[in-house]
């Protein structure tokens, strides 16, 4: 069969449904195909989180210049930071026929979808509102004033659900992973022809 451009898959969705323990637990098994585009950030790092591996941290001011020189595929500014994915990587390595996995909220989602029309665009959803509530209260990481923007931003992003591809439901990570790794190798079928 002729060798395909590598699938550009976009994994999106409100803040705390779970889309960074999907992701990990996906890139955890050993026989996973897709390489993960490492994104940038203005954030600070949270414990535990290392430089190159959980994000390409950035000064503002840096990033501002990644944007001006036309450096991301996509970008956006999410509860005071910015986060943008790389265009090289996501090209060069989908020119190398290898599927590119991007974790990354709605709006820069949707600046994908105008780019890139033939990518594949999940949304992973929680089981309910509440449910999402619960997980960001829970998680501990971050002050209240940040948990109360994240709850509205989250609301917003859900009603963005209809325009993905596919809907997965994050009721419990290794069955939503299940489901993202079967969306793949079905859309390949449906993509790689004689
Ligand atoms: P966090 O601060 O929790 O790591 O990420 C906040 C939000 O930014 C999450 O919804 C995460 O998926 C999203 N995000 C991470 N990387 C990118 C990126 O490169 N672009 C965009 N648009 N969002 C990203």
């Amino acid at each position: 069969m002729r060798k395909q451009r590598g699938l550009l898959i976009v994994l999106s969705g409100p803040s705390g449904v779970g889309k960074g323990t999907v992701r990990k637990e996906l890139f955890s098994q050993p026989d996973t195909n897709y390489e993960y585009s490492i994104s940038m950030t203005t954030r600070l790092p949270r414990e535990g989180e290392t430089d190159e591996v959980d994000y390409f941290f950035k000064s503002r001011e840096d990033f501002e210049e990644l944007i001006s020189q036309g450096k991301l595929l996509e970008y956006a500014e999410y509860v005071g930071n910015y986060y943008g994915t790389p265009l090289d990587y996501v090209n060069q390595t989908r020119d190398a026929g290898r599927d590119v996995f991007l974790e990354i909220e709605v709006q820069g989602a949707e600046q994908v979808r105008e780019k890139v029309p033939d990518g594949l665009f999940i949304f992973l959803a929680p089981p309910s509102l509440s449910e999402l509530e619960k997980r960001l209260t829970g998680r501990g990481t971050e002050t209240d004033a940040i948990i109360q923007s994240r709850i509205t931003e989250a609301r917003k992003e859900l009603e963005m659900m209809n325009l993905y591809d596919y809907v997965v439901e994050n009721d419990e990570v290794e069955r939503a992973c299940e489901r993202i790794n079967a969306i793949v190798i079905a859309e390949h079928c449906k993509r790689e022809r004689v």
